[in-house]
């Protein structure tokens, strides 16, 4: 049995990790519920789970919480501190990190810190502690599953291909829902545009992080940091369709992919169950649904964001948490409306460009690299 702890459940990714958990009652367990701020959603989860420990975020929802749990042997806490630290509180297995943003940054690295195993789905966690983070995981000697549709798929690729060289990965991407747009359309962008995406139901951040491709931006980092590459051999490709994951390129030439219908279960579960393979309920591939698959180059001009990553990623330090702290102010004012959808790279841009890197960042200057970020460039 192992014991999981769910960070994010009542998100997106969390909410698909428990519908595996509930098909699989016999391989896992529910150790740890942690949320932002929904409490009646956490409060149900809890009493079908029975988990050790609960936490939300939001203290002002504690006393909520701990009245409906009251009767149930599960200890509740409240805050971001309890979120940072649930470490001191809880034992489990496997982290499954669904947290939305910077927030993930500090659990991830008191869980590395711990020495647990995650599932990372919290992209936003490697980009802001880049390789410092990387090498913490290498030095406590912590695997780092990606849940990330790509990154599993690379992931998968690359089992078996130990002792082989990477030549390219091709990081396959659908484009969004501004695929084919030109700057001028951009200009026009609302929110509600901008959360329709084509094949994906997600969070409405990353929703809008795929409609800018910073989500692509993101996942470049991401695949430098997890295996190791250099940016200029991730190449993201589109595939529309959202049906091959990503491949891998290796030295002879030869590519390999992973492909299925875009689902997060398969990438979610896998990193549960890594290294075996565990059936689904999943409908099976039907070549039929896909007579075409096309693929095509992203337009860098209109989507500003994917080179803003590489930048950030090639000047690293602590480039890189100024453009995820960037990338978040502008995104949540872009959805209250404050600043237009092309503002998003503006913003960006002009706080990378005013930014002094710190070359080998600790923890701590992470943290107030993101705090200071914030401060100076969100919309008041
Ligand atoms: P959602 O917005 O759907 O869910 C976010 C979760 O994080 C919610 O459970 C939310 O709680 C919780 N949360 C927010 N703030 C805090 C906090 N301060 N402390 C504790 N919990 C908090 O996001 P997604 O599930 O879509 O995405 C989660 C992560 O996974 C992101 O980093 C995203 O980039 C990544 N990802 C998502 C994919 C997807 O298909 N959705 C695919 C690949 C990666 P509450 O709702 O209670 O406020
Ligand atoms: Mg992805």
């Amino acid at each position: 049995m192992k014991r999981i702890a769910v960070l994010g459940s009542t998100g997106s990714i969390g909410t698909q990790t428990l519908d595996i958990v509930r098909r699989h009652p016999d391989m896992f367990c529910i150790e740890v519920l942690v949320a932002g701020s929904n409490s009646e959603l956490l409060i149900k989860q809890a009493l079908e789970f029975n988990p050790n420990t609960v936490v939300i975020a939001d203290s002002s929802k504690y006393k909520e919480v701990a009245d409906a749990l009251q009767s149930k042997d599960i200890k509740v806490f409240s805050g971001q501190e309890s979120v940072n630290h649930i470490n001191d509180a809880a034992d489990y297995d496997l982290m499954v990190q669904a947290i939305v943003g910077f927030s993930g940054f500090e659990p991830t690295y008191r869980t590395i810190l711990a020495k647990k195993p995650i599932a990372l789905a919290n992209k936003e966690s490697l980009v802001v502690g880049g390789r410092m983070i990387m090498q913490l995981a290498a030095d406590n000697h912590v695997p780092i599953l990606p849940v990330d549709s790509e990154h599993s798929a690379i992931f998968q690729c690359l089992q078996g291909e130990h002792y082989n060289k990477i030549s390219r990965i091709l990081l396959t991407a659908s484009g969004g829902p501004f695929r084919g747009k030109n700057p001028d359309f951009m200009e026009t962008v609302t929110p509600e545009m901008a959360l329709k995406h084509p094949t994906w139901k997600m969070g409405n951040k990353i929703t809008i992080d795929s409609a800018t491709l910073m989500n692509k931006g993101f996942e470049i980092i991401e695949a430098v940091l997890l295996f190791n590459v250099d940016v200029q051999q991730v190449e993201p490709v589109i595939n529309p369709q959202s049906v091959i994951h990503s491949m891998v390129e290796f030295e002879d030439g030869s590519i390999k992919a992973q492909m299925g219908y875009p689902t997060m279960t398969i990438p979610i579960q896998y990193a549960m169950t890594y290294p075996l393979r565990y059936p689904t309920l999943l409908k099976k591939f039907d070549f039929a649904d896909y007579p075409a698959l096309s693929f095509e180059k992203i337009d860098t001009d209109t989507f500003r964001c994917v080179n803003l990553a590489k930048e950030a990623i090639n000047i690293g330090g602590s480039m890189t948490a100024v453009l995820n702290a960037a990338n978040e102010v502008a995104v949540y004012a872009f959805l209250n409306r404050k600043i237009r959808f092309t503002d998003i790279p503006r913003i960006i841009a002009k706080a990378m460009n005013e930014h002094n890197t710190i070359s080998n960042p600790t923890f701590e200057d992470l943290i107030s690299v993101d705090a200071q970020t914030r401060e100076k460039y969100s919309i008041k």
